[in-house]
């Protein structure tokens, strides 16, 4: 058996296609153009790779797109400044703060101090409270992402048995919260998960979400679960250096009845969900 590969590609492209069309309406019928900031601090050259494909597709989809590279050594209270001013413009409708931060820099008190209704990453407290207790929110994008390839695979994910592997504030937790609002049973497993492939074995879902290349084998797989591989890591093989997930494509392929892939799989649609959460963000502004 090979397992089906689930193309976040194509179901990306779908999704920025439908923004699009929101966004050419809302001109059209409004002279509204939804914008969104997206602030780097230093130069991380993944964060400068993802900042500048991030600006390309929200200028794709007809948005504004606003730049803030600022360099590594700016203080926390320029930074606070900036996102003062970011909240107060009315042409953004959407901020994101590209992270990691450099350490000297409180991540946390930089996330809240976005206007929870420009947040379109959904880390600000406000949007994870409402999103834990079921009420409207921004949700952040990979986690929704995740939700709409699996509801592309399945329609309807109640009562299904989910594991996600991996407890962060930007993936595992929310991708938990919107399983539950789903009506799935869901296991949270982490580093000190006991037993994990046991546990991983239980699932129809399986989210893995660690930031360890190719951890997770066929043998973590009940057969014929939908695996969905969050995991984006950097390894040299062969001389070459390669993008892979947290599961090992080929063993896992063997048990799985579908499963995402890396590259192309979660990666896509976790930009593709940031230009629909500035859109809904304009909207409901
Ligand atoms: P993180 O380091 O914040 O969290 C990793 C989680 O994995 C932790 O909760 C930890 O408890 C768990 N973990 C670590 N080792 C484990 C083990 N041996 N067994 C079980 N659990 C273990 O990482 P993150 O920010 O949540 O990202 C996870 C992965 O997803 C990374 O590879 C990251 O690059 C990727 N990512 C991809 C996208 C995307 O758009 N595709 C977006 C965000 C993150």
């Amino acid at each position: 058996m090979s397992a089906h590969l689930i193309d976040g590609k194509a179901i990306a492209a779908r999704l920025r296609e439908r923004v699009a069309a929101c966004v050419a309406r809302l001109k059209a019928e409004q002279g509204i153009v939804p914008g969104l900031a997206v602030v780097l601090v230093g130069n991380d050259p993944a964060s400068t790779v993802y900042v500048r494909n991030k600006g390309i597709q929200t200028i794709a989809a007809g948005m504004a797109s606003f730049e803030h590279k600022l360099p590594a050594e700016t203080t926390q209270a320029e930074l606070l400044a900036l996102i003062a001013q970011l909240n107060a413009d009315p042409a953004v409708h959407g901020i994101l703060v590209q992270l990691p931060l450099p350490l000297h820099i409180d991540a946390d008190a930089v996330i809240n101090a976005i206007n929870p209704a420009k947040d379109v990453d959904g880390f600000h407290v406000t949007n994870v409270g409402l999103l834990a207790t079921g009420q409207r929110s921004i949700v952040p994008c990979t986690p929704l992402g995740c939700l709409m390839l699996l509801r592309e695979h399945f329609g309807n994910l109640v009562g299904r048995n989910a594991v996600v592997i991996g407890r962060s504030n930007i993936v595992g937790k929310p991708v938990v919260q919107l399983l539950l609002r789903e009506s799935c049973t869901v296991t949270i497993a982490h580093s000190r998960t006991e037993r994990l492939p046991t546990i991983c074995r239980r699932a129809d879902i399986l989210i893995a979400a660690v930031g360890r290349a190719e951890m997770i084998t066929g043998d973590f797989i009940k057969p014929g679960a939908v695996v969905i591989d969050v995991g984006i890591n950097q390894i040299e093989r062969g001389g070459q250096v390669r993008l892979v997930g947290d599961v090992e494509r080929e063993s896992a392929a063997e048990i799985a009845d579908a499963m995402t892939p890396v590259p192309g799989g979660v990666g896509p649609m976790t930009i593709a969900c940031l230009l629909a959460n500035t859109v809904t963000a304009c909207c409901r502004h």
